[in-house]
This record gives C-alpha cells, structure tokens and sequence, in this order.
C-alpha cells in the first residue's frame, strides 16, 4: 500500500500543464512539448511520503543525477536537455528542475542487481530464483550475485508494488530486440556505477533504469536497425537504487541504509509501516542527518562539495 501523508497540491505556472505529482517528483509539460521534472524535497520510507520533508533532497538527487548522465554518456545517450528553470516558476525550482525530452517511455522497470535482497530475496527463499533465474544455493540478505542479473519489473497501478516479471515476459511485452537491448545496457550501465561507487567505499546493491525512444531521434541515435534507446528518468539516486555503506556490508542481515538509516532506526519503534497509520513526523536532528547523509553520498561519489 502506497500512502501519502499531504499530496501536494501541482504549483501552477502559466505554460505548463501538470502531468502528474509522484511520491518524489511532479511532472509538467511545456509549450515545445518537453518534460519539465521538478525533484521536491519529499522522502518516503516503505513506500510512504512522509509528512516532513529534507531541506535540498531535491536539488542534491538532481545534481547526482545529472552527473551520472555524464558518467555514462558514453553507454547511453539520455533525455536531459537542461536544468533551465521555465519563466514563471517559483524560485524555489532553481537546482530541482531538469527540461527533458519527451520519450515514448518502455513500460519496463529496467532493475539490475549485483546483490540479493528485497524482493529479489523473497522470490529467491520461495525457489532459488530471481525473475526466473536460476541462482545458487546458500545465498543470504546482501550477499553479493556471482554476476549482476538483469530483474525487470512492470510498474503497478498507483498503490502497488512493482511486479517482478521475467526475461520471457519483457521480450513478448516490447519485442526481442528491444529486451535483449535493455538488457545490455542496463548490465553496462550497472557496472559502470558499481565499480565507481565501490572505489568510493558505497556499495550499489542494484538500481532501477527507464528508457525510452525519441520519436524524432537525432542522426547519432539511429542505427541500421532502427532508434536506439534513450537514457531516461532520473538515475543512480538513493531513491533508485540501494546504497549501502560498504564498512558496514555484512551478509546475513538487513543492509544500513545509506540515506535512510537514521529514518528508518527512528520510525521502527514509533510506527508500523504495514499498518493503516500514517507515519509520524520527523524530529529536526534526525532531519538534518539523513540531510547530512544525503549531502554525503553526493560529496562521496561525485568527489564534489555540495
Ligand atoms: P513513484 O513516486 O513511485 O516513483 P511514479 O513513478 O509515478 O511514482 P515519478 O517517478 O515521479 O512517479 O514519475 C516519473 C514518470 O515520468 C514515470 O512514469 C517515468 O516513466 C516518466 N518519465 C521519465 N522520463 C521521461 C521522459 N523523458 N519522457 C516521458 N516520460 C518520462
Ligand atoms: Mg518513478
């Protein structure tokens, strides 16, 4: 069950048309057509948005995000135009807005994972699989995969979960080229980030990748069979992939989280997340560490002062 405590009300701006307001993000359109996404400052911890916000969340995942685009334009070409803010617009949105080209997004989750936990783990207690494959015996909660696997996943319904699906699945949903296409350069791409974040002592357990394809693609993004795929969404964020702290890794248990660890710690024993309750508000010393710990993550990886 997906909650919100306070569903923003979309700001209005004349010239764009709101699109839709996500448990993180909300989207607009503007008069060329192009994705205006704005990353707000919300958080939510197991899928619930919790009512206090952290001061900057937003403009620190923009920022990351953008420097993994650069990080992996060489793979991938992406959808990012530029972080201009559109006239009119609160001056709030300076740092938390990236104009993007509007994709004919792949209904496809595009999940790899280098490590075993989540739903990846249930699936895997149940029948030694994750999205159908086969996987060793002996596997625990964070124990590193002999190889990244490629998980898609279909987006629910608003409310639900993502559902795990297979490679089968994917192929007969948007044709075998275009799977076996997501397949390689979500794999590429994981390990590309994997190896920078563990130089920088992270652990990138896995992480989720949307792509999608322009319909007026330039020249450099056709090949002989056709568009290639275009990077999209937001990447590599804490609130896309898993982070964990690598001097804390220890197979055999739930993993610290490296940004949420202080929100989690202090909601375990206030409030249950599979309940009707909405979680509580946050004291100001745990909001300005998971703060910290954003800012870190960013510092950490990207080697830059935020
Ligand atoms: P959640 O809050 O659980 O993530 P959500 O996925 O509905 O919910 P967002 O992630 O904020 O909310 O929404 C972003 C939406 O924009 C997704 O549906 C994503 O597929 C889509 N999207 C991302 N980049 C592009 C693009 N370049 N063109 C078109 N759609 C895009
Ligand atoms: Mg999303």
């Amino acid at each position: 069950m997906t909650g919100f405590t306070v569903r923003p009300e979309p700001v209005q701006v004349p010239g764009l048309v709101h699109l839709h307001t996500g448990k993180v993000r909300d989207l607009y359109r503007d008069k060329d057509g192009q994705l205006v996404m704005v990353a707000s400052d919300r958080i939510s911890v197991y899928d619930w948005v919790l009512p206090t916000g952290i001061p900057d969340k937003g403009r620190i995942l923009t920022r990351l995000s953008l420097w993994w685009f650069e990080q992996l334009a060489d793979l991938a070409p992406n959808h990012v135009i530029s972080t201009e803010v559109p006239e009119g617009a609160p001056a709030d949105w300076e740092g938390r807005t990236l104009i993007c080209r509007r994709l004919d997004m792949v209904p496809v989750e595009a999940v790899a994972r280098g490590y075993l936990t989540g739903s990846g783990l249930t699936e895997y207690q149940e029948s030694r699989t994750v999205c159908g494959l086969a996987l060793p015996e002996g596997l625990e909660d964070g124990s590193e995969l002999p190889a990244p696997i490629f998980t898609p996943a279909t987006k629910a319904d608003v409310g639900d979960h993502d559902e795990n699906v297979s490679y089968e699945h994917v192929a007969r949903k948007v044709g075998a080229d275009t799977a076996a296409a997501l397949r390689q350069l979500t794999l590429s791409l994981y390990g590309r980030a994997r190896d920078i974040a563990r130089d920088r002592g992270i652990i990138l357990a896995d992480t989720k990748f949307e792509f999608g394809f322009a319909a007026d693609a330039p020249e450099e993004e056709l090949s002989a069979e056709g568009p290639t795929l275009v990077l999209a969404d937001e990447v590599l964020t804490p609130d896309s992939s898993r982070f964990w702290p690598a001097e804390e890794w220890k197979p055999g248990r739930a993993q610290a989280s490296f940004d949420k660890q202080y929100l989690r710690d202090y909601l375990r024993s206030r409030w249950d997340p599979n309940g009707e309750q909405a979680p509580p508000e946050m004291p100001a010393d745990i909001v300005e560490r998971t703060r910290a710990k954003y800012v870190e993550a960013y510092e950490r990886l990207t080697g830059k002062d935020f």
